[in-house]
């Protein structure tokens, strides 16, 4: 791939990655020469079936996970050359993490979770004006003192967002982070990360296999037996029925024998 573009302006590139997993005697190949590159302020939303390789492509992104081939540069920085300490200091300060299950400590207040990722990265005097700064913007003042079993599902993926974004970061990666909410809540949490994007100018990542999620982003990529089979915009679509229509056409048209070539990024 050519590297005369500045690195800096894709917050995530990805060159040639491939992520395998040991299952018994196989080898599975979760992603495979992936490449990708990924705008700042862009919001991208990577669909596919289950097992294509959507979660493996954000932990590959998140250095959670490291490529067996090719490169993963977040920031213009080779996650490959840092050591471990390095990689958690640089992903507590570049990258914030949403998981479907929310993955909150049961035994801390929504105060407590959100402010868990400071008390890592070392205390300072504006670290309560920072926690303080999100409650108010995600809706979360009243419910402040409450624990997560306390609190519904939309609130606990709301406490997470806020616990990811306490370190300020430009890069946040979610994992079907709608994917144990109710539809309404589903989307106060699309909207919300669409505003990141929008008013904050953070790049956002979502993985997804709901349309009506993909159609917050500004393009899809689509996964299919850990390949990128396409990308799309958004824009054209005028709702999320007529992208989970062309959605399932691009999926349905390519059938497996499509991708017994290597896959084209
Ligand atoms: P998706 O998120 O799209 O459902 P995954 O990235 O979780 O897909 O998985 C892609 C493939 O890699 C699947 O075949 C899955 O079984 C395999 N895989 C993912 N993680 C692991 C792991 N930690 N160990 C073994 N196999 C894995
Ligand atoms: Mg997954």
């Amino acid at each position: 791939m050519s590297t005369d573009v500045p690195a800096g302006r894709f917050p995530v590139r990805l060159e040639g990655v491939t992520k395998r997993f040991r299952q018994g005697e196989t080898v599975v190949e979760a992603i495979r020469d992936v490449s990708l590159l990924i705008a700042a302020g862009e919001f991208v939303a990577v669909m596919g079936a289950s097992g294509s390789g959507k979660s493996t492509l954000l932990h590959v992104m998140a250095g959670l996970a490291p490529p067996d081939e090719g490169r993963v540069l977040i920031d213009g920085a080779d996650l490959s050359s840092m050591s471990d300490g390095e990689l958690t200091r640089f992903r507590r300060r570049k990258i914030g993490l949403v998981f479907q299950a929310f993955n909150l400590i049961p035994s801390l207040t929504a105060d407590d979770n959100i402010t868990l990722p400071i008390l890592a990265g070392g205390h300072n005097d504006r670290s309560g004006a920072r926690v303080q700064r999100l409650l108010d913007r995600l809706g979360l003042v009243p419910r402040r003192h409450h624990r997560p079993d306390a609190l519904s599902g939309g609130e606990q993926q709301r406490v997470a967002i806020a616990r990811a974004l306490v370190n300020d970061p430009a890069l946040v990666l979610a994992d079907e982070p709608t994917g144990s909410l109710d539809s309404v809540s589903g989307q106060q949490i699309c909207r919300l990360l669409r505003e990141l994007c929008e008013a904050e100018r953070r790049t956002i990542v979502v993985v997804t296999h709901e349309p009506a999620v993909a159609a917050w982003a500004q393009r899809v990529v689509v996964m299919k037996d850990g390949c990128i089979l396409t990308q799309f915009g958004t824009g054209e679509f005028k709702d999320a029925q007529t992208l989970a229509a062309h959605y399932q056409d691009v999926v349905n048209v390519a059938g497996p024998e499509t991708l017994a070539t290597p896959c084209i990024p």
